[in-house]
């Protein structure tokens, strides 16, 4: 099998990876992928966003299979130009990636299909947004509808924050902005494979927003994850089973329904509330980094699973092989970040990071000069490891990224530290 993968962070790394591991892979390109991704993957510069250029580059190198990984090509009808040109894409099509691009209509759609999610009103003007605010109460959460790359959510207990979020996101041309109910509980990260009809979930996994230690500080694209999730093996053995039922397939039927069949990977963030689990978001493509420690435990070589997913054959494949070790992720990210990263310092101790025992290191916002490994990103590295329990996925991982040296870099201290002591986050 030929594949195109298109994307250049930790997550593509992550991808890259586990296809170049599939012996049924014969030739891997990523489009435009990144120094980490260049050991297993031939390169190849141009924009990943273009339809025309990246059908061009899949007729040219005959490829079998286009694996994308950011949100940026879904949006832009990446996948319908392949589709179109019978090539086989994993990815929705820009219609069905609407789940992710805006939020009203993946409400419209949970409304449609039974999901429970929070109670949400969709609000075009600054008038509506307060009489939203004041019918949810506090916390408020207010969400910009469109693609925000992380930034788009304020949840916060004071009304004029959550105003002023409400009155930016308005001030924008088509401004317009979700106000929903404040959900408590633990979040789950539950990727679904979808190949139109059938799911397939892959195992769960919980990831760290935060910049700082203890959840403190700005959002961020991600601090770090970790899979399994033992307390919820304990607390809710069937979750996974119960979302796939209440919330992936209902959704992916609605979207056939609609004419807009969904194929790819329906992610689907969940907070654990009292009253069960509801959604938070969906988005269309793989998290990161949760992929990152999804992916290291997943034994199943992993084109032949995403090729059948985008041929709509998910139902002929047998179940998925889990490594049963436990995967904990640890972003290293550039000084200043996310508020103003800090690029071009050199990034050294890459190899003595992966000596440590089930530690490899994937690279995001890296560029070589002059044969040197520099910096050219918020997220720069993923340190991944696996362990035989959360303790020692935890130990490995964070003597490795002891190991990078970056000026100024920074990593979370605190990645799965409360699973490993017996609880949730
Ligand atoms: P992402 O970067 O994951 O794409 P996003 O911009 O799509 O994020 P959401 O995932 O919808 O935004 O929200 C970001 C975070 O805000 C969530 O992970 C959650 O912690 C918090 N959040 C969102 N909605 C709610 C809610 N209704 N109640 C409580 N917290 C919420």
């Amino acid at each position: 099998m030929r594949v195109l993968l298109l994307g250049s962070g930790a997550r593509e790394h992550a991808l890259a990876r586990s296809l170049s591991a599939d012996a049924e892979v014969q030739a891997l390109l990523a489009l435009p992928g990144n120094p980490g991704i260049a050991q297993v993957a031939r390169c190849v510069a141009g924009d990943p966003t273009d339809p025309a250029a990246v059908v061009r580059l899949a007729r040219e190198e005959q490829v079998d299979l286009v694996v994308v990984g950011p949100e940026g090509p879904l949006v832009a009808g990446v996948a319908d130009a392949l589709t179109a040109a019978g090539i086989a894409c994993f990815g929705p099509t820009a219609p069905a990636a609407r789940l992710e691009g805006s939020k009203a209509f993946a409400k419209e759609v949970m409304a449609a299909a039974g999901v429970p999610t929070a109670a949400a009103h969709v609000c075009t003007t600054l008038e509506q947004a307060r009489a939203a605010l004041s019918a949810t109460g506090a916390p408020y959460v207010v969400k910009e509808d469109g693609l925000a790359a992380g930034k788009g959510v304020v949840v916060t207990g004071d009304l004029d924050v959550a105003l002023a979020h409400a009155a930016g996101c308005l001030s924008r041309p088509g401004g317009r902005v979700v106000v929903e109910d404040f959900l408590d509980g633990p979040e789950v990260s539950l990727f679904c494979l979808a190949d139109g009809r059938t799911v397939v979930p892959l195992a769960p996994a919980q990831d760290f927003k935060r910049a700082g230690d203890g959840d403190t500080g700005p959002n961020t694209g991600g601090m770090g994850a970790y899979s399994p999730l033992a307390w919820l093996d304990e607390q809710n053995p069937g979750l996974v089973d119960e979302v796939v039922a209440a919330v992936a397939l209902p959704t992916v039927r609605e979207m056939a329904r609609r004419g807009t069949p969904f194929t790819g990977v329906l992610y689907v963030g969940l907070a654990l509330t009292a009253a069960g689990p509801r959604v938070v978001e969906f988005n269309a493509r793989f998290g990161d980094p949760e992929t990152q420690s999804v992916l290291a435990r997943l034994r199943t070589p992993l084109a032949g699973v995403l090729l059948a997913a985008a041929q709509g054959r998910l139902a002929e494949l047998p179940p998925l092989d889990w490594s049963p070790d436990s995967s904990v992720t640890v972003v290293v990210a550039a000084d200043g970040y996310p508020v103003a990263p800090r690029t071009g310092d050199e990034v050294t101790g890459l190899a003595a990071a992966e000596e440590v025992d089930g530690v490899h290191v994937l690279q995001a916002g890296t560029a070589l000069r002059d044969g040197r490994l520099v910096s050219a990103g918020g997220r720069v590295l993923s340190v991944v490891s696996l362990g035989a329990d959360l303790a020692e996925a935890r130990s490995r991982a964070y003597a490795a990224a002891h190991r990078i040296h970056l000026q100024g870099f920074r990593f979370r201290g605190d990645i799965a530290r409360a699973a490993e002591q017996g609880g949730v986050h």
